[in-house]
């Protein structure tokens, strides 16, 4: 089996490039923020504070989250439930960012993350794959772009689902998310030392998806079908 691991901060195109180029070459794209974003979807609608461990963990011993996929698209599910649809708010965006800084929610989804690995060829996008969910993925991307350009792209995405958010709003809350992400003591957003950089600042979809299509092509070349 082949993993391309794609990591970086929040709103730097990764899910939706990461998508297409998964398309593209026939693999499974498996988006790990979004198993993050359904516990803190659950911590919300049952008024746990994402920040707290000792309430996030009870709560976990009656939660299950898990993914398939309908028509192509990842689904996820909380408790056999399809919450897909509720999990891209600005609330459930920061809480996902709290939760994830937890032990146990970390090693809560682990499992299921490496299991997909195993049986797919997949690229598997989020803020650990290539240090720690996948370490020895064959191919390893470090996708980012400036701040101001991730909130710029975050901005109009919300605009279109007709989200009130302001441009500043957005760059705090990116901001504060990277903060989180890469400061937490548990598997931080970081660069793995063998992840190519692919920095999407000055590139449009197309190109973005080419230059990551590119360094798997060079690194798995006789892998894609
Ligand atoms: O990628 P996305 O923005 O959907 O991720 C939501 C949050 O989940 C991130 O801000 C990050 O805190 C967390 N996350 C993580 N590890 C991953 C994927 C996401 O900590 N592998």
């Amino acid at each position: 089996m082949y993993a391309v691991a794609i990591d970086g901060p929040a709103g730097a195109g990764k899910s939706t490039i990461s998508r297409e180029a998964a398309k593209r070459i026939g693999f499974l794209y498996v988006d790990t923020g979004a198993l993050y974003r359904a516990v803190a979807y659950d911590m919300l609608e049952n008024k746990i504070d994402p920040a707290d461990a000792q309430a996030v963990c009870r709560r976990l011993q009656g939660l299950e989250i898990s993914f398939g996929y309908s028509g192509g698209e990842q689904q996820v599910y909380r408790n056999g439930e399809n919450i897909t649809g509720r999990i891209r708010t600005p609330e459930v965006s920061s809480a996902a960012s709290a939760v994830s800084a937890l032990t146990v929610v970390r090693q809560f989804l682990f499992d299921q993350q490496q299991a997909i690995a195993r049986e797919n060829n997949v690229i598997m996008d989020g803020r650990d794959i290539g240090t720690t969910v996948l370490p020895h993925a064959q191919v390893k991307i470090y996708l980012t772009a400036a701040v101001e350009e991730r909130a710029r792209r975050r901005f109009i995405e919300l605009q279109q689902k007709g989200e009130g958010a302001s441009l500043d709003e957005v760059l705090k809350e990116v901001q504060k998310r990277d903060e989180n992400d890469m400061n937490r003591a548990v598997s931080p957003l970081r660069r793995a030392e063998d992840a190519v950089l692919v920095d999407t600042t000055h590139l449009d979809f197309q190109q973005s998806v080419s230059a990551v299509l590119a360094v798997i092509q060079e690194k798995i070349g006789a892998g894609i079908k």
